[in-house]
Parts: structure tokens; sequence; C-alpha cells
């Protein structure tokens, strides 16, 4: 059996890892090496564990998170029970990666994928190598791992997924910022960021990401609202320096059947990206991973119809959590008044614990009993008049 993978990101790197180290003859084209992807770098520290990341490839480790609301309260959480963000260079992170499934034996080679075809029991993979020439490769599975405008995605599906446009610099802060965000991270929630998403400080070992994040429909003023994040935190970036700056499309919907026949779709290319987070890494791992075990259990026990596994294993591990956050998103994100009670709110106890074991541990939440949900209501009445009381207006 012979698997083509198209792009070597997080998503491709680990489902060439899986099937190189279980005897498939694993080929990925990734079309620069040296790809830098626009990320803030943040994984879940359930990543770490599950995909054995070492420590020197983690920047900075974060156990707590700082939430800001429009008034300019902050609410400062630890992640539960030990568990935290890690910050990662995905220059680094990537290759590293792919330097796993190397070992294994895949072979990765500089090449773009062009598109593909059908042929008899297999399929005809087009690439183009450095000098601009086209060649044909054939595979039992093509893995469209390339990423949020994947190619691979646009042959084969015929919608189209949304998106979020985002906008990021790394930034070296003055002494004083790089102490404020040491293994501390920032959400920033108001319009003045982001009418309809939100903004980041993510803190890595000599510099942060700063950036923000807006539907299409906002998105000729994202370099405004990235300049009014950086207004808010200028006590701890007068001084700094800026080491460069990058925009990006984040998807925010999925397909519906991202695998079908003798194509699979992973990662960004899927749209496999927590709604009103932008976290994309773990998932795009979790579904290289899975595909990868779907394509497996074909060529060991003769599975008929992997693409049909792969579907249902993405559906049924990823539902709790892109429907949690899609509800917060929804209910949180839709004024000022309501990100400043979502962030007030945070700070009552057990409250914000679904949201960060969602993020860092990827559990479901209990159901809350009766008692707590009346004590939640009851805790929701009383920041309503906080903020009635401060005069506050949205
Ligand atoms: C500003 C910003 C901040 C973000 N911050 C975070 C964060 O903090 N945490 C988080 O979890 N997620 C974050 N994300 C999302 C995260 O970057 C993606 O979800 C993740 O990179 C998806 O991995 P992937 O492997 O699917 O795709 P990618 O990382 O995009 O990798 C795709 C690879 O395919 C290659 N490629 C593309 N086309 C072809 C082709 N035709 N042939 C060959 N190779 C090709 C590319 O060069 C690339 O290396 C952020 C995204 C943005 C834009």
């Amino acid at each position: 059996m012979q698997v083509i993978i198209a792009g070597g990101g997080p998503a491709g790197a680990i489902a060439a890892e899986k099937l190189s180290a279980s005897g498939i003859r694993t080929i990925l084209f990734e079309r620069s090496m040296d790809n830098d992807k626009t990320c803030a770098g943040g994984i879940p520290s359930a990543l770490v564990n599950d995909f054995n990341i070492p420590d020197d490839i983690i920047q900075q480790k974060c156990e707590r998170v700082r939430f800001h609301g429009p008034s300019g309260v902050m609410v400062e959480l630890d992640f539960p029970d030990g568990e935290y963000m890690a910050t990662v260079r995905r220059h680094e992170f990537d290759k590293y990666l792919r330097n796993r499934a190397i070992e294994r034996g895949a072979i990765i080679e500089e090449k773009e994928v062009f598109g593909y075809e059908p042929a008899t029991d297999a399929i005809k993979v087009n690439y183009q190598d450095s000098t601009g020439q086209h060649f044909w490769a054939k595979a039992d599975y093509l893995i469209g791992a390339d990423g949020a405008i994947s190619r691979v995605a646009r042959m084969m599906q015929a919608d189209r997924l949304d998106y979020v446009a985002s906008m990021q610099e790394y930034i070296r802060p003055n002494p004083d910022g790089m102490a404020h965000w040491n293994s501390v991270s920032g959400l920033f929630y108001s319009t003045k960021v982001s009418p309809d998403y939100y903004g980041w400080v993510f803190p890595h070992r000599e510099y942060i990401s700063i950036g923000v994040g807006t539907r299409y429909k906002y998105a000729k003023n994202i370099s405004q609202y990235l300049n009014n994040l950086k207004e808010l935190n200028a006590k701890w970036l007068d001084g700094g320096e800026v080491l460069g700056r990058g925009s990006a499309p984040i998807p925010s919907t999925i397909y519906s059947e991202p695998a079908r026949d003798r194509v699979f779709l992973v990662g960004d290319a899927a749209g496999y990206v927590l709604p009103g987070c932008g976290e994309g890494i773990y998932y795009a791992m979790k579904s290289g991973l899975f595909a990868a075990e779907a394509i497996i259990d074909t060529y060991r026990n003769g599975h008929s119809n992997p693409a049909l596994s792969y579907n249902l294993r993405c559906e049924r591990e990823f539902k709790y959590s892109f429907n949690y956050f899609k509800r917060v998103e929804k209910v949180a994100f839709k004024s000022d008044y309501t990100r400043e009670l979502f962030v007030r709110y945070s700070r009552e106890p057990g409250a914000a614990d679904g949201f960060l074991n969602v993020f860092s541990v990827k559990e479901k939440r209990k159901r809350s009993s009766l008692i707590s949900k009346i004590q939640h209501l009851i805790a929701l009445n009383r920041i309503r008049g906080e903020i009635k009381r401060e005069g506050l207006e949205f």
C-alpha cells in the first residue's frame, strides 16, 4: 500500500509518522520546508501528553490565563490541576514533527501538490518539483493536509468553508512586559479588539505573539483592531521591537464529509479548528492520526470503508468541544455587554472550569446539578447589578 500526503504541517506530519510506523509506504509532499505558519502556537497540555512533545520544543508553559473585558476588568484564572497551555514556534515544531515521521521511514520531499485524478483501484496525484516540472504519482490513498486554503479540498468539495481573518505580530516586549506575561496568556474580549472574535497575547521564550481575529465582514479594519490591542498593552510594549507580522485565514466551519473514497481531508483542510477559539493544532494532529488509523485498519484488517470510519470518528471525538465553544461564541461574543458578563462571570467559583477543561484536557464537562445552575443564575444577576451600579454603558 502507498499513501501520499499533501502538506507537512502538524496534520500531515503526524499522519506520515503513524502510517510509516505501521509499515505503509508513505510519501509526504511539502511545498516549503522553511514554512513558518502564521500562528500563535498555543497548544493544550493534552496535546503535549498525547503526542509526547519534549520540553525543548516548548517555548513556555502558561499555567494561568487572564481574561480581559471591554471595561478593562481583568480576571486571572489557573488551569485545572496542573494543566496548562504551552506555546511552540511553528517553524521549529513542524520541522520536529516531520523529522519524527522521517525517523519512522516516511519519505518527505519539497514538492507542491497540484491536484489528483481517480484511477482504477488507485488515485493519481499531480505534483511539481523545484524546477517547475509536473509529475504524476500513484497511491492507494491521498491525505489532503494542505492547510486552510486546501487545493485538495477545493477539488473534492462542492461547498466552501467560512473563515475568520487574523493578524498577528511577534513582538519582543520591554523587560516589564516579558515578566508580566511570564507563564500567563491573555485573552481580550471587546469590540475595539474584535467585533466578533477576540484578541490574544501568548508568551514565547523571547517574544510574545499578539494578534486578533475577525470575520471577513470586518476584516478591512483588522490592522486597526491589532493597533487597538497593542495600545491596550502599551505599558508592556513601549520600547519593544516588532520581529514579524503575518495574516492568515482560520477556518470557522467544517466539511460534513471530510473523507470520501480515496481522499481524506485533515486539519485545517477539513476545517477542524475550534470555533470561537481558533485552536487548530490539536485537532490537526488528532485528525491526521485518525485518518492514518482508518487506513491502517484497512491495510491490516481489510476494513472496507476507511473514509466512513474516519468521518464518524472525527464527528464523535470532536463534537463535544466544537459544540461547547460554538455556544460560548454565540452567547459571549454578541455584544460588549455579554463579553463583560462573560469575563466577570468567569471569576465565580467553577464558572470557567468547563471552558478551561475543554481547552486544556479536552474533557467533557460533567452536567451541572440543579443547585449549581441556580447558583450561577444568582451570580449572573448579581453581576448584572454590579455593571449597572458602576454605570457602565456598552
Ligand atoms: C494567526 C493565527 C493564530 C493561530 N493560533 C493558534 C494557536 O495558538 N493554537 C492553535 O492550536 N492553532 C492556532 N491557529 C490555527 C493553526 O495554525 C492551524 O489550525 C494549524 O496550523 C493546522 O495545521 P495543518 O497541518 O492542518 O495545516 P498547516 O499548519 O497550515 O500546514 C499545511 C502545510 O501544507 C503545506 N502546503 C499547502 N499547500 C500545499 C500543496 N499544494 N502542496 C504541498 N504542500 C502544501 C504548507 O506549506 C503547510 O506546511 C492559528 C492560526 C492563525 C492564522
